[in-house]
């Protein structure tokens, strides 16, 4: 008992303090410049139609109405004309009152000795128009100290659904915290101490969410995170303390040897410092194996090459054409990157002759395209697609027309690969089906152009019954073509049952 009310005791005494700690006078101030920095609203109105339509904004930042804005669209984000301020645009016919949360975290003295508390808190913006307010709840304290030879001795107290707090973990609570938060960072120079001198806490914290202990203690090991700080590369610090510094040679000195670039590929990193990441320098690092030049076209397709270089057709195919030439060949024929390399591989498995420039650059590339999957399809379902096929031929007989409407018999298991990509619904996955004489497929198509898919019609070939017969994603016949259907079945159909 006598220990329980030490722990009670301890506990006030600890909590009361932190309670009589006030919030920085500027909290509401630095919300709104850091953390919900991309949570303030442009809303706006359509008015018009075609060119008359005109698009009228109210801003949250300077609650200026009737701003007349260029073509915009909902959730995008862009700059108020009149406050030149970042806002996100939000269509008014959607709810115009509704909150934004987010976490974070404010660092202040525990006691009047050495020990910290990072106080966490869910902050809502409430939006109600252009009016905007912030509610704050306390969820954790961690309290700290640091040494020297231990680093951070840390220990969480979290509060409960009725206000209490509980020391560490607790067994029923239904939440988590994110470790990564916004932190207040104009008071941080209370933790650099002289291991963090020149950690540079403060203008992290002022860019990017972070995990204050989790910096500090990096630092202590990767102190070159000064440099990047001091390059401005926050999103690559951000990159650093989520992964690790696997990616670099951390034992090294300068930046441009932690990040393994030479000359053009470091400067070219250099200008993209904003956006720099791990993916980003993989691309950069990519560009430099292959003596690719530095520029952003050539990185953002050497990012989409990267993923599809684990093949080494594809390796062979990129080093004999040459970088330029394939992206001057995509760009050419309109493809995409992923469904260049589908081809290759497709030609790989037909043994086609990669020396061949007809083969790496088609002329018709959708056509060639086409026609290689069509062909690795039926390679690899041989019997099935000639079962099918003959299965067609049989059939071609039971074609019929009227004024509008067609029913086209297939004429080889590959249209229904086609009818089904057209259409959208699965008949591709019948050919089995067919061939086994499980199902009958047909096509029901418009007179005025047989070529385009319109309706897929299954019959049961034990009892000639219609099974189903279905149009783009799966919608259901209407009744005009049920009575073609039904017409044709009588008038062709049906004999099959005779002979
Ligand atoms: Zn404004």
């Amino acid at each position: 008992m006598y220990h329980k009310v030490e722990e009670v005791k301890f506990k006030n005494n600890l909590m009361k303090y932190v309670d009589e700690q006030p919030l920085p006078n500027d909290f509401a101030d630095w919300l709104n410049k850091y953390p919900f920095k991309d949570y303030f609203y442009m809303f706006f109105r359509i008015e018009g139609k075609g060119k008359n339509k005109k698009y009228i904004g109210a801003c949250q930042h300077c609650k200026t109405e009737g701003i007349s804005l260029k073509s915009i669209k909902n959730g995008n984000y862009g700059i108020c004309p009149i406050c030149h301020k970042k806002v996100r645009f939000r269509n008014e016919k959607y709810s115009k009152s509704f909150y934004n949360k987010n976490y974070i975290a404010i660092i202040q003295s525990a006691d009047s000795k050495d020990t910290f508390v990072l106080r966490k808190f869910l902050v809502l913006k409430h939006n109600n128009y252009l009016n905007t307010e912030y509610s704050d709840y306390e969820m954790e304290r961690c309290y700290f100290t640091y040494n020297v030879q231990d680093s951070f001795r840390i220990k969480f107290w979290y509060r409960l659904y009725n206000g209490e707090w509980t020391f560490g973990y607790y067994k029923n609570m239904s939440y988590t915290l994110p470790n990564i938060v916004w932190t207040y960072y104009k008071n941080l120079d209370c933790l650099l101490y002289d291991d963090f001198k020149y950690s540079c806490l403060k203008q992290v914290s002022k860019e990017i969410p972070i995990e204050v202990y989790s910096y500090l203690d990096r630092y202590k090991t990767f102190p070159q995170l000064e440099y990047f700080a001091k390059l401005k590369m926050f999103k690559f610090i951000e990159s650093i303390m989520i992964y690790g510094s696997y990616q670099l040679h951390f034992s090294r000195n300068k930046v441009q040897e932690i990040l393994g670039l030479n000359g053009d590929y470091y400067r070219f990193a250099l200008k993209l410092y904003k956006t720099l990441d791990y993916e980003t320098l993989r691309g950069i690092k990519f560009l430099q194996a292959y003596k690719i030049p530095a520029t952003r076209a050539n990185l953002r397709l050497s990012l989409q090459l990267e993923n599809l270089m684990y093949n080494k057709e594809n390796i062979f195919i990129f080093l004999k054409l040459g970088f330029n030439a394939i992206s001057k060949y995509l760009k050419e024929s309109r493809c995409d990157i992923n469904d260049y390399f589908d081809y290759l591989r497709n030609c790989v498995e037909l043994k086609y002759n990669l020396e061949d420039t007809a083969v790496i650059k088609p002329k018709d590339f959708i056509k060639a395209h086409d026609e290689a999957y069509k062909r690795v399809q039926y390679l690899s379902n041989k019997d099935i697609y000639e079962k099918a096929n003959k299965v067609f031929k049989k059939l071609q007989k039971l074609e019929f027309a009227d004024k509008t409407l067609a029913m086209v018999v297939p004429k080889e298991a590959f249209d229904l690969i086609n009818e089904g990509n057209n259409l959208h619904h699965c008949v591709g996955s019948y050919i089995k089906r067919v061939a086994k004489n499980e199902s009958m497929i047909f096509f029901v198509r418009k007179q005025e152009n047989l070529m385009e898919s319109y309706f897929t019609l299954e019959i049961d070939p034990k009892n000639l019954k219609i099974v189903q017969c279905r149009g783009l994603h799966n919608v259901s016949a209407d009744d005009k073509i049920l009575n073609f259907v039904y017409r044709w079945k009588k008038e062709r159909l049906n004999k099959l049952k005779v002979e």
